[in-house]
Order: C-alpha cells, then sequence, then structure tokens
C-alpha cells in the first residue's frame, strides 16, 4: 500500500496535476492563472458622479431603459441624462445640488444652479461678453412652488381670453412647463436673453448676443433645448433663450446630428 501511494506521488510531480503552471501553450503563469468566475453587477450602478445600467452582457445600456416603471435615459457613453418634458416629471428623489452663482434673482432661489453647471455656464457668458455681447440671466433654478405660480398665471392668462380650463392648461403648458416637468426645476438650465432685447420671444433669435450662444453653446456643455421645428417631440414652443447643460460629449453629439434631445433617445439604440 505505502508503495502505491508513493508511486502516486511521482505522477503527479511528473504530471504537474497539483498545480498547472499554465492552461495555455506559450501563455505564463502571471496572466494566464485561472480565475473563478466573478457575477457581473447588474442594473443601476453609481461610477465618478454618473449613474449608468449595466445589462446582463456586462455592456452599459444606451437609450430608454424602465426602471421600476419609470423611464430612464442614458446616452451613447452609457451615462444617465435626466430628460424632463410633458411625459418625463422629475425624479420624485431628485436633489440638485444647488449653488449661489448670481447675485440677481427674480423670483426666491433664482440666483442658484446645480454646481456641475455653474463654471461651464460662466465661461460661456464670459466668453460671449469677450466677443462684444451682453447677456442678461432672466431665470435659472426655479422651486416647485414658483413653477406653480407660473403655469397657473398663464392659466389665467388663457381663461381669461376665453378660453375654457381645459384649454387654458393645454395652451399654458406648451409656454410654461407643467409642474414638475420644468428643467429649471433640475437645476441644469438657464434662460439667457440679450440686454438689448428684453423679450422673450422668437425675435430674440436674431440679437447678436443670442446668436453667438446658439453657435456657441455646445463648446460649453449647453444645447438650445427647444430648437424651431422640434415642438413635436419636445411638447415646447421653440425657445431661442433657453438653455441646458447636458456636458460637452452629449451637446456635442446633438450640435453635429442636429437632433433635439428626444429625438437622440428615440434614434439611440
Ligand atoms: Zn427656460
Amino acid at each position: 500500500m505505502k508503495r502505491f501511494f508513493v508511486f502516486l506521488l511521482v505522477i503527479c510531480l511528473l504530471t504537474g496535476c497539483a498545480a498547472p503552471a499554465s492552461s495555455q501553450p506559450g501563455s505564463t503563469q502571471a496572466t494566464d492563472a485561472p480565475t473563478a468566475p466573478t457575477k457581473i453587477q447588474t442594473g443601476l450602478i453609481a461610477k465618478d458622479g454618473n449613474t449608468y445600467y449595466v445589462n446582463a452582457d456586462g455592456t452599459y445600456a444606451k437609450g430608454k431603459v424602465v426602471v421600476g416603471g419609470i423611464d430612464r435615459f442614458f446616452a451613447k457613453n452609457g451615462e444617465e441624462v435626466l430628460v424632463v418634458n410633458p411625459w418625463h416629471f422629475l425624479p420624485y428623489d431628485y436633489s440638485p445640488d444647488l449653488v449661489t452663482f448670481y447675485d440677481y434673482a427674480q423670483y426666491e432661489d433664482g440666483n442658484v444652479l446645480d454646481q456641475s453647471c455653474i463654471d461651464p455656464l460662466l465661461e460661456m457668458l464670459g466668453d460671449c461678453q469677450e466677443a462684444g455681447h451682453t447677456v442678461r440671466i432672466v431665470s435659472s433654478y426655479r422651486r416647485q412652488v414658483t413653477q406653480e405660480t407660473l403655469y397657473n398665471n398663464k392659466v389665467d392668462y388663457y381663461v381669461n381670453q376665453g378660453h375654457d380650463i381645459e384649454k387654458a392648461r393645454e395652451e399654458a403648458s406648451k409656454i410654461i412647463a407643467l409642474p414638475g416637468t420644468s428643467e429649471h426645476q433640475l437645476g441644469l438650465a438657464v434662460d439667457l436673453i440679450d440686454s438689448s432685447y428684453p423679450y422673450l420671444d422668437e425675435a430674440q433669435e436674431q440679437t447678436p448676443a443670442q446668436k453667438w450662444l446658439m453657435e456657441h453653446c455646445w463648446e460649453y456643455g449647453f444645447i438650445l433645448r427647444y430648437p424651431s421645428g422640434k415642438t413635436a417631440h419636445t411638447g415646447i414652443i421653440y425657445e431661442p433663450w433657453h438653455y441646458r447643460y447636458v456636458g460637452k460629449e452629449l451637446a456635442k453629439e446633438l450640435q453635429n446630428s442636429g437632433l433635439c434631445l428626444e429625438e437622440y433617445f428615440e434614434t439611440l439604440k
């Protein structure tokens, strides 16, 4: 019996069965040591300040993903983009990282924005001024109560014009976003006008400052959120003054493609 175990030990040493140094011809132990398969963490993950959705195969999701009954949107690089429009409300737990960036506010809390877009905004406004234009910030962050006031005032306006309440609400929501669906509540949007033309109407696009902003905003990570001819997608009228921060990568993609934010996600597969 003892001789049998000695025989087995010799066989093992000769064949290397105790610890194979390499499973592939020509490979080395350091790079090819077998590892236990790691379990992929799927679903929503937070990484480097961004949120991603990991598919079952380990890739990042792109486009619309329904998570817990809520539509969530992921750009080509996998980063989540907050989309609010008449069909998508603010996430119930959304809480912007608000920082004061401006010494004047038309509304309470109106001189704050999410910290992520303040430096790019100030850089854009500085360069616009250096190019010889004067810009006024009309609106930035809005609290829910502010949005409700603006919306109700607009509904009242249409009721006073003779519309019934349903029609008044419908018309109002094309101009003042329904409370809970305004990008201003994200803290990532600003309304900017040329100081020489203090009106929020389509003629704003003809002003020198607005022309400069529309041409260059993407370089700073902003988009003109409600472009001309896109109301069927955005649900909001053409607003040549409302700029939304989406980051430089996505802003450049939208600029190059000519797509509005909704179209981008509709076409992203
Ligand atoms: Zn706006």
